[in-house]
């Protein structure tokens, strides 16, 4: 959907601008503002926490003890904080904390990971043996050898309300937010000022933040290389027994089976469960061409996948729905500085960066007041994305 057309208004000046209001976006412009003593812009081509980003979909999974690799541990203990923090500047729960069950088998790369994770950094945890993973979670269809480990920290989020949160606070802290105005250029002078060019206005600022999700490779160029736009789906199930999937008893999870990957969260429309495959579809070349819905023929096959692991479903699905999101080829997210330290491009969050996101926002915090960037890494950089696809980086 393309965003609303609109009229010219005043010209901008200010310290900070953050390009892109969704995820990432709300997040940098929330830790800026919180901060003080610079003033703050933020533009969104559509309105605040709207339909079509990489956000939506009811609930995200929160885990520390982490499938992607322990490398990641400290930005979500990070991150863990700042959702406590959101919550306290609004008032509001959005990381509701029923633990995050992964099942599978010990000897798979990401079981491994998430041991490892539990282990390295002392996390609060249960490891449980198959027989314990039946008898404790009579919801999931438990194979012969599957194992399970309950990453207490973990959980589910609200994706939209957090979204709407951090853009709220930000805005109580000062922070000047521009909805259904599209950016269509980002240059810096000679002076290391940024020009931020929008169907509306132009925008002058001493440093740029660039959180534009899935849309990244329309504005720059160096991305398309390393940015692919996943198709990602969403599907709901009815289960005949609700009181069995209600967060006090059942955790989120993540489940990995012959090459099948689920994952999911707790009922918590009163009625359905999410419960969902995480890839349907290849990458497309723009989020215009993601596709509107799954296939009859697909849904029918991710129900029955659905039902082989929650026998209590009903394989119809109730609700489904497409997203999208940037991934990178090995899911390694793109957080870079550009050569005249003026502009911080933040996308390529792969599929987990939800969870991460206030930790991010930190990020963009220390890049807009000039201090030092912690949860950096130089794999990070688009640079060592490029040097990586030279090398011929497996996909994760
Ligand atoms: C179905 C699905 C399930 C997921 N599950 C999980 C999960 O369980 N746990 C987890 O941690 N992560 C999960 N993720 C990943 C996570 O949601 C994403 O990594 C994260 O939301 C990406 O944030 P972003 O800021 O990069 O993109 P977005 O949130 O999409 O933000 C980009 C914003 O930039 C705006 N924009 C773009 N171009 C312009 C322009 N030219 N002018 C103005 N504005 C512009 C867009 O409108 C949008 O608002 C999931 C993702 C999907 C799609």
């Amino acid at each position: 959907m393309q965003p609303r057309a609109q009229t010219t208004v005043e010209d901008i000046e200010t310290d900070i601008a953050v390009v892109g209001l969704g995820t990432m976006g709300a997040m940098s412009l929330w830790r800026i503002a919180r901060h003080g003593g610079r003033s703050v812009v933020g533009v969104e081509q559509y309105g605040a926490a709207h339909s079509h980003g990489s956000f939506t979909g009811e609930s995200r999974v929160f885990r520390t003890a982490y499938h992607e690799g322990t490398r990641y541990v400290p930005t979500l203990l990070r991150a863990r904080e700042l959702w406590h923090e959101l919550e306290a500047d609004s008032g509001r729960s959005l990381l509701l904390q029923v633990g995050t069950l992964t099942v599978g088998y010990a000897e798979d790369a990401a079981v491994r990971n998430v041991i490892d994770s539990v282990r390295e950094y002392d996390l609060p945890h249960e490891l449980l043996d198959t027989a314990q993973l039946r008898e404790r979670y009579p919801q999931h269809a438990v194979n012969e050898d599957n194992v399970g480990v309950l990453d207490v920290f973990g959980g589910g989020m609200r994706p939209e309300l957090s979204v709407l949160s951090a853009l709220e606070q930000a805005e109580r802290f000062g922070a000047r937010v521009l909805t259904h105005e599209q950016v269509i250029d980002i240059s810096v002078d000679g002076a290391a000022r940024v020009t931020v060019t929008t169907n509306r206005r132009t925008i002058r600022a001493r440093a740029v933040v660039v959180a534009q999700g899935s849309w990244a490779k329309r504005l720059s160029p160096e991305l398309r290389r390393i940015i692919s736009v996943q198709p990602l789906p969403l599907t709901w199930f009815m289960p005949h027994h609700l009181e069995m999937f209600t967060p006090d008893r059942f955790p989120a999870f993540i489940r990995d089976e012959g090459g099948v990957h689920f994952f999911g969260a707790p009922s918590l429309d009163g009625y359905s469960l999410k419960v969902t495959p995480r890839r349907f579809h290849d990458p497309v070349a723009d989020v215009d061409d993601v596709p509107k819905f799954i296939t009859p023929d697909r849904l029918s096959e991710i129900g029955r996948l659905a039902q082989s692991f929650f026998p209590d479903l009903n394989p119809e699905p109730v609700h489904s729905s497409v997203h999208h999101d940037a991934f990178t080829v090995d899911k390694v997210p793109v957080v870079d500085v550009d050569a005249t330290g003026s502009v911080l491009t933040l996308t390529g969050f792969s599929g987990h960066g939800f969870k991460l996101a206030p930790a991010i926002g930190e990020i963009a915090e220390q890049f807009a007041f000039g201090e030092a960037m912690t949860h950096m890494a130089d794999d990070y950089s688009i640079a060592a994305h490029v040097a990586r696809l030279e090398r011929g980086a497996d996909c994760l």
